[in-house]
């Protein structure tokens, strides 16, 4: 294994907490490996090629209920970063006491390279190659990097077909005409920038004296930039894939994310903003702003980086963007670092409304759905404060412990025999 893998990083913050708490060696052997692994070969077509796609779904724990967790494509997608990311999922649900278990799945390929029709044909395979895993009440995936709702309405199709019934409640992120809910798009930006915006209280900072750096301008890092922004951060730098813009007065973040989002999809690097520098991802991630938002992938801050990250608080917006050696070294600098177990739980938590919409076949109003939203994050943000205080540990820390806490007692009830 990669000694600098996402799973490592993963198991080990799960290794730390569960020392915290002295969680009985079985269970933590339960919990420490994934339940199921799904592998598939996926013949489909690339650029007119046909080729042999490998796809993922790894369950990591159903304790406390169906499976959920996103799908990703992208070309690095393999085995352990699937298996890292699904087990994140566990702990993020069970921190904002959804009653979901954890997964994630994802194909490793370059949708920048496929038409719309192979993409479609690759989905539609992707599930049926792994039914019957997937389902309503047996696992529930939703949008991740690369997917978007328009391939969740395929796998809503394809699903239906085989069950030959309408299930909508398959997937979640879908678009709103096909059972999807209303603020499910922005849900994890908007949820990351409450959060932000909820820390940055707690720290005794106005947010309207703050400089904001987002690295990552796709669907959870442009929804952050505009909320933030709203609440009068100034957002001083993003970037994409393609490189970052700089602007010292704050950049236009409407207009920004409007440009990207096409159609077609454009990226920063072609995007004319009047006395903006360009500037490379790792040159935003040093910038000297108060608030750093890693939204683009996992491992970005490493250790070396960490050296010369000058924010004081990281909103970790991306499903394990800080290594564990770079977490010490900012939380040694006393930068505090919000962990994406917490931050990015918010498109979950949406996910969940969305499901119990269709379950029950109503719709919530956009203004019910952000207020609850907003209950659920700030409160989870308190508990993660609070444990962070009373235990003199970090807020990752406290996060892992009040999640795997959680499945634990649910684990004692299901399998201990008194
Ligand atoms: P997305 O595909 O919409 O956007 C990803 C963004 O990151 C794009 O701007 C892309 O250009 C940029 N990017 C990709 N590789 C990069 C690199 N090497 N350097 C800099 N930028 C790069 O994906 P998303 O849904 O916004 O997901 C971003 C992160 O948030 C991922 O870690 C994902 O797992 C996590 N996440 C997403 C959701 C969600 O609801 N979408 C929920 C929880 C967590």
């Amino acid at each position: 294994m990669n000694a600098t893998s996402l799973l490592d990083h993963v198991r080990s913050y799960f290794d730390d907490a569960a020392d915290l708490i002295g969680l009985d060696p079985g269970y933590r052997q339960v919990l420490f490996y994934p339940e199921r692994v799904l592998a598939v070969n996926i013949p489909a077509k690339v650029g007119g090629t046909l080729q042999v796609l490998r796809g993922y779904r790894v369950q990591h724990s159903s304790v406390r209920g169906p499976y959920k967790g996103g799908i990703r494509y992208h070309p690095a997608v393999e085995v352990d970063e699937i298996t890292a990311l699904a087990a994140l999922m566990t702990w993020k649900c069970s921190l904002l006491n959804l009653p979901y278990g954890g997964a994630k799945g994802g194909v490793a390929c370059d949708p920048a390279l496929m038409s719309l029709a192979e993409l479609e044909l690759l989905t539609r395979r992707y599930v049926r190659m792994l039914m019957p895993n997937l389902g309503p009440l047996v696992d529930i995936p939703a949008p991740d990097v690369n997917t978007n709702e328009r391939i969740m309405a395929w796998i809503v199709d394809e699903a239906s077909v085989l069950a030959g019934y309408n299930v909508p409640s398959i997937v979640t992120g879908k678009p709103l005409t096909l059972g999807g809910s209303l603020g499910r798009r922005e849900a994890t930006g908007y949820g990351a920038a409450s959060l932000a915006l909820a820390a940055l209280q707690l720290l005794g900072r106005d947010a309207r004296d703050t400089t904001v750096a987002i690295q990552g301008f796709g669907k959870v890092g442009s929804w952050a930039a505009r909320r933030l922004a709203e609440a009068g951060c100034k957002v001083v730098a993003v970037s994409d894939v393609s490189g970052g813009k700089y602007r010292a007065l704050g950049l236009p973040v409407a207009q920004l994310a409007e440009f990207t989002a096409g159609p077609p999809e454009q990226f920063l690097h072609g995007c004319r903003v009047p006395g903006a520098e360009d500037l490379s991802n790792r040159d935003l991630l040093e910038l000297d702003v108060d608030v750093l938002v890693p939204a683009a992938m996992e491992n970005q801050i490493t250790a070396e980086v960490a050296q010369n990250v000058k924010a004081a608080l990281v909103v970790e917006g991306a499903n394990g963007p800080t290594v564990p050696a770079a977490d010490t070294i900012l939380a040694n600098k006393g930068c505090v670092v919000l962990p994406d177990i917490l931050v990015n739980a918010g498109g979950v938590v949406v996910s969940y409304f969305e499901w119990v919409q269709n379950l029950q076949a109503i719709s919530w109003s956009l203004a019910e759905i952000q207020q609850r939203l907003e209950n659920v994050l700030v409160n989870g943000l308190h508990a993660v404060w609070e444990a962070t205080q009373d235990l003199g540990i970090t807020p990752r820390q406290a996060a892992y412990v009040l999640a795997i806490r959680r499945v634990d007692e649910v684990l004692k009830l299901r399998h201990d025999p008194h």
